[in-house]
């Protein structure tokens, strides 16, 4: 199959503050498993050779003197999804490596959500069967890793399925996890919006100049959308959102706010834009 080429980096500025997608991989994904009766042929540009293409990255909030990592994307993947898809990832550490950064140069990690395809770098131990799971030292071993304590509380739960690996991610995680809450500034011009509905502790990053009253701002909105499908239709429901009226609410609100620039890291190609025009109702 002929498969897209991965995503390429790209980055705004807002004054001395740039936010710069890292690309880490992509998968190819079947569209009826993952957007439940969506119906493409009012988005026939989403879908290559049937399948529906979702991008992998991070976001690197980068100020003079701060460096904060918004999600660690999908780690060392190349690895089929029986029946569903593709996915493979691993060049965000090379990607950081482009911006001249290392590993140890990043302060602040921030986690939107939990997912999976947003947490394997938090280790070096890969979460694929193929290769050693040995529980490894945090990846970014001096930074400070942030998240809302719903969610952290929700994937704690052993009830709990289908989130991260509690040997890989979680157990590496405990002591060294901080919490956060809407309205929390982790950065002067970086803030926390809560935004759930994908997962019960969601959470976006509004990115503004400090230096500047200007109200510009670029709007993190990691998995309130996946696709720019839900910008015409926010009644579009990804498949793990899990609570669907949550969900679309989060949509609603973060596309009522016309003077952000959205970012969305699962989009393909493009993962900046400004949301204008008339929406169809
Ligand atoms: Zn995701």
């Amino acid at each position: 199959m002929l498969r897209p080429a991965a995503p390429q980096r790209s980055q705004l500025a807002l004054g001395t503050t740039t936010i710069t997608y890292l690309p880490d991989g992509f998968a190819t994904l079947d569209p009826g498993t993952f957007f439940p009766g969506a119906d493409w042929s009012a988005h026939p540009g989403h879908i290559h050779d049937g399948s529906l293409v979702l991008s992998f990255g991070s976001f690197l909030i980068r100020m003079p003197d701060r460096n904060i990592l918004v999600d660690l994307a999908v780690g060392n993947a190349d690895t089929d999804l029986p029946g569903v898809g593709h996915m493979q990832g691993g060049l965000l550490l090379d990607n950081l490596a482009g911006e001249r950064l290392s590993r140890d140069d990043i302060d602040t990690v921030v986690y939107t959500h939990l997912h999976q395809d947003h947490v394997r770098w938090t280790t070096d131990a890969s979460p694929f069967a193929s290769t050693p799971r040995t529980p490894t030292d945090l990846t970014f071993r001096r930074a400070r890793h942030l998240v809302s304590e719903r969610e952290w509380q929700h994937w704690s739960d052993p009830s709990t399925t289908g989130g991260p690996d509690r040997d890989l991610i979680l157990e590496p995680l405990t002591g060294a996890i901080e919490f956060v809450q809407d309205g929390n500034t982790i950065a002067p011009g970086v803030d926390v919006l809560s935004l759930p509905g994908h997962t019960p502790g969601h959470i976006g990053i509004t990115v503004r100049d400090p230096a500047s009253s200007a109200p510009q701002s670029v709007l993190i909105v990691c998995d309130v959308l996946h696709s720019t499908a839900q910008i015409s239709d926010p009644a579009l429901a990804f498949a793990t959102d899990t609570d669907r009226a949550q969900a679309r609410a989060a949509r609603e609100h973060v596309l009522a706010h016309p003077a952000s620039v959205i970012a969305a890291g699962h989009f393909t190609g493009a993962v900046f834009g400004r949301v204008t025009g008339e929406r169809p109702l």
